[in-house]
């Protein structure tokens, strides 16, 4: 609990109690009412205040409004009648703040749970050291420092591009999809990913001033990423309390008026008296905070299970998913490859190793580590330059003056090398030297424990198609597929081809059916923005991978991705369940309250009744254990 709010529980404890109290005293007349003004005013000073101002301010139709009439018109009434009665009053402002609090106990909490979750990436600078690089934390980085930022890195620090040439996504930022080519002499702002080249930067600022902190804010705040049911919320509510106030008004003005002219006594307090409980009644509390409450709760439940979901509309759309398109290496296989072979060597094995490995020693690719650590050895940044990472296809670079090109069929095609076909099954990398073919490297990869498990925990979800790209060689990606029972397989796709097969799969699918795309972010980032949602793999995956995802899974573990199907579900169910509760008996009160029925205290009841009971039921959508 925050100051304030524990400041709002003393009052209220206060009030309780004085309004325990103060009727066991004899004292009547002005004394009576001053006396019962102090509990009133101690626990409802601030919504009479923020009437007021909504009334200033020409905001006239809140909570606030409807409490304040609803409460000052009940003690007007309790003076008129000379009965004295105010405990009415108070116990309706009570018990209107008793609500307010636990909400913002409740939705306060839920809320520092996400965000904390969404801070879970440390963000680091690289620095070179004696050929090496090591990783620093950004706030340690003085300004005129030369950074170097990788191929699917987030750049740390704002700065000017001192060699190094790439292009750069800056869709976090400015929202423009398009990459950006950026060169030596160019400015780079941090929170920007850097896609293709490797770049050095000189920072311009400190880490503090960086442009990086806009992200932050971001990611802070996705909970304002408002859902369908959300808006529907705030929408009702914008003509629902004007509705009420004149139903309201007329409630308090028509019937005594009909009375008069059938020439009967007015009763004009009964009446009022009624118009002031419908508007008690009418306050649209439970669903105003039981909806979003239930998206926090979903979301804190999804992060508690690993999934982070960066907005409540992202997890309405998760629900209606129909279509799940897995990337294969990183996503459905460990993205680890190990070296099974190398032939055709016209340098010793050793030496196509060391070559390859150097010349991936700027990659983040999954091949790209796996060949450093099959190769071993100590790799010196210094002997290579000009490395350019051609996605979906390998890497070029400068290594000891000799070229190398390291990669698949297509990247040998296009260093103008005619590669020699392999007849071991695995993915091939080829490695050209000074544009001479000089043998391929057999790797292979493992599926990850739970991928076939998640496949088959998809279908049981009721998912219509699961399908899976890969840039990776038909033989390959055919052998996966069969083993994990996945039903459509798109093989040798390069990046843009992941693209296009992705918009071909929104085009001819049903309007209402969702597609979710799980991948690690390399070399499938723009899918991710793509999907209707993007699924990414946080752990293993590129911080381009998590920028341009909609929900990261932290453990990297395809089974979550039915997982989060189901909290979604959940979720979304709980959010209905609570709109149809809170509104039906609203109506139901509100129909009561009219006829006469209710009074001002089951009123109040009802509403902090409905609210809380809603409460609770979002609170249900946090666990998440046992979906
Ligand atoms: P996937 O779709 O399975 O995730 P990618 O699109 O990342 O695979 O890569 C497709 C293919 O491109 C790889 O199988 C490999 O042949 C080649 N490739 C991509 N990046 C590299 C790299 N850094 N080094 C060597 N080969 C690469
Ligand atoms: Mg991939």
């Amino acid at each position: 609990m925050n100051r304030k709010q524990r400041i709002m529980l003393i009052r209220i404890i206060i009030a309780a109690l004085l309004m325990v109290i103060l009727p066991q005293f004899q004292v009547s007349g002005a004394l009576r009412f001053a006396l019962f003004m102090l509990p009133y005013l101690i626990v409802g000073y601030d919504i009479l205040l923020k009437a007021v101002k909504g009334i200033l301010r020409g905001q006239v139709f809140d909570e606030c409004f409807l409490m304040a009439v609803a409460t000052v018109g009940a003690i007007a009434l309790a003076l008129y009648e000379r009965s004295g009665d105010y405990t009415e009053a108070i116990a309706v402002m009570l018990f209107y703040q008793i609500g307010e609090l636990f909400q913002s106990y409740a939705v306060g909490k839920s809320r520092k749970n996400i965000t904390q979750l969404m801070d879970i990436r440390p963000d680091y600078a690289n620095i070179e050291k004696d050929g090496k690089l090591e990783k620093v934390d950004p706030d340690d980085v003085s300004v005129g420092t030369v950074i170097i930022v990788q191929p699917g890195e987030k750049v740390p620090i704002d700065g000017i591009v001192v060699s190094g040439e790439s292009s750069l996504n800056t869709s976090a930022l400015t929202g423009e999809s398009m990459p950006r080519s950026i060169g030596e002499g160019s400015e780079i702002i941090s929170g920007s990913i850097n896609m293709t080249g490797v770049l050095k930067i000189r920072t311009t600022k400190e880490f503090g001033e960086s442009t990086v902190s806009k992200i932050l804010d971001l990611v802070e705040n996705a909970s304002s990423r408002k859902s369908k049911s959300e808006d529907f919320i705030s929408r009702f509510a914008r003509i629902y309390t004007p509705a009420v106030c004149l139903g309201a008004l007329l409630l308090a003005v028509i019937p005594p008026l009909i009375s008069l002219l059938l020439g009967n006594a007015a009763g004009w307090e009964n009446w009022i008296y009624r118009a002031l409980t419908f508007l008690v009644i009418s306050c649209p509390c439970a669903l105003v905070i039981s909806i979003p409450l239930s998206f926090f709760a979903g979301i804190g439940g999804a992060s508690n299970a690993g999934v982070l979901v960066k907005g409540s509309n992202y997890l309405e759309t998760l629900s209606k998913t129909q279509i799940v398109v897995f990337d294969k290496t990183g996503t459905l296989t460990k993205g680890v490859f190990e070296v099974n072979g190398i032939h055709h060597g016209t340098v010793s094995d050793e030496k196509i190793l060391e070559y390859a490995a150097l010349a991936e020693s700027a990659s983040s690719h999954p091949i790209a580590k796996s060949l450093q650590k099959a190769y071993g050895g100590p790799i010196d940044r210094k002997r290579v330059s000009d490395i350019r990472e051609i996605s979906g296809g390998g890497i070029t670079a400068i290594i000891d003056g000799h070229s190398i090109a390291c990669g698949n069929d297509k990247l040998m095609h296009m260093v103008n090398v005619s590669p020699i076909p392999c007849h071991s099954t695995g993915t091939i990398i080829h490695v050209a030297l000074d544009g001479k073919y000089a043998g391929h490297i057999v790797i292979s990869d493992v599926v990850k424990p739970h991928s076939a498990e998640a496949i088959k925990e998809l279908k049981k979800a009721g998912i219509a198609k699961v399908a899976m790209f890969t840039g990776d060689a038909r033989s390959v990606a055919d052998k996966i597929a069969s083993d994990l029972g996945i039903d459509t397989v798109y093989s040798e796709l390069l990046p843009a081809d992941k693209v296009e097969k992705t918009e071909e799969l929104l085009r001819t699918k049903p309007k209402k059916a969702m597609l979710a795309f799980v991948g690690d972010g390399i070399n499938d980032a723009p899918v991710l923005g793509r999907a209707d949602i993007g699924i990414a793999m946080g752990a293993m995956g590129s911080d381009a991978a998590i920028e341009a995802a909609d929900v990261v899974l932290m453990d990297d573990d395809p089974l979550k991705v039915a997982k989060a199907i189901r909290i979604s579900r959940k979720c979304l169910r709980i959010v209905y369940q609570n709109i149809v509760f809170a509104i039906g008996i609203k109506l139901l009160c509100l129909l009561l309250g009219a006829l006469g029925i209710a009074n001002m205290w089951l009123a109040i009841f009802a509403d902090v009744g409905v609210m809380v009971i809603a409460v609770l039921n979002a609170i249900r959508a946090l666990f998440v254990k046992n979906l």
